[in-house]
């Protein structure tokens, strides 16, 4: 008897033919023998109130001298680009793409379609122009808005416009099992199986951390798989402190080193870490809790510099 997904339930409220047969593949396809584990903070950085958050996060990475990928909106970064320059030029931080305007690049069952492939152009295309120009470095990655449980296997069309806007890597898989949360620890994999063997997917972990406040406004939703590969990664209720985010956040990091997983990084927005917990307490708990555990702070840069070689 066929299961029934999520996908395929959401699929005709979207109008859409459900992608069968996601190919499940080895996921260290082309990955040496391991190191230590990588912990990589990273922000989707995406709305006017990120830049207050970005100032403050940046501190407590420049205090602690804790390495970062920022993905960043185009349109957030042109509104203030002199403002973030200053705050992101460091080397200790990465700039990548979370494209220009935030639209999706391919369906999402929960958050919406895909843009036309004109738009989806410009998603690609501008906001990496505008990094190099502003940031004068090569930005070789890109977070597409939301993610997706299947990244962008099977999206051959996504992957060639990836290709040619210049990106070598992406950070797409942001979604568990059937869109559930949270992202399962996956390891990075190339697209090889699409016939883009040049652009490596370098997935993110956990919760998007505004869910598990609803900060979204989305309530109770069926957001998790049952039964749950990772039940002690699911609290009973939406987090009230940043220590109670900080118990969510070890359950993963620690996973990930006990696995000898290539690297663990957590699904971060500014606007919703700062609306939070202001101090950013929960970023000085998760951060001093990797280094303790022994993991090896890097940028998705450095983890696509490593893998693909
Ligand atoms: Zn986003």
């Amino acid at each position: 008897m066929n299961r029934v997904s999520r996908r395929e339930l959401m699929g005709a409220a979207l109008g859409t033919v459900a992608v069968a047969g996601v190919a499940r593949g080895p996921m260290q396809a082309g990955l040496s023998p391991r190191r230590r584990t990588r912990y990589i903070a990273a922000y989707d950085t995406e709305s006017p109130a990120c830049l207050a958050a970005c100032r403050r996060i940046v501190q407590v990475h420049r205090r602690l001298e804790m390495p970062a990928t920022f993905f960043i909106t185009g349109r957030t970064l042109e509104a203030n680009a002199g403002e973030y320059k200053e705050l992101l030029a460091d080397p200790l931080f990465e700039v990548a793409s979370h494209t220009w305007s935030h639209k999706l690049l391919r369906d999402n069952a929960l958050c919406g379609r895909a843009v036309p492939a004109e738009q989806r152009k410009e998603e690609l295309f501008r906001s990496r122009e505008l990094i190099e120009r502003v940031f004068e470095r090569p930005c070789v990655g890109l977070r597409p808005a939301v993610g997706f449980d299947n990244a962008f296997k099977g999206a051959g069309d996504v992957l060639a416009l990836v290709r040619e806007a210049g990106y070598r890597y992406v950070s797409s898989l942001l979604w568990g099992p059937d869109c559930s949360m949270p992202a399962l620890l996956e390891e990075p994999f190339h697209y090889g199986a699409d016939g883009f063997a040049d652009v490596w997917e370098l997935p993110g972990h956990g919760w998007h951390e505004n869910l598990l406040k609803n900060h979204n406004r989305w309530g109770a939703r069926r957001l998790t798989l049952w039964p749950s590969p990772m039940p002690e990664a699911i609290p009973a209720r939406f987090v009230k402190t940043p220590q109670d985010e900080f118990e969510i956040n070890r359950v993963f990091l620690e996973k990930a080193l006990e696995a000898n997983q290539a690297h663990v990084s957590l699904i971060w927005h500014p606007w919703s870490l700062f609306s939070f917990d202001p101090q950013m307490q929960m970023l000085e708990l998760t951060f001093a809790h990797a280094r303790k555990q022994g993991l090896r702070p890097s940028t998705y840069g450095d983890l696509f510099r490593e893998v693909a070689g």
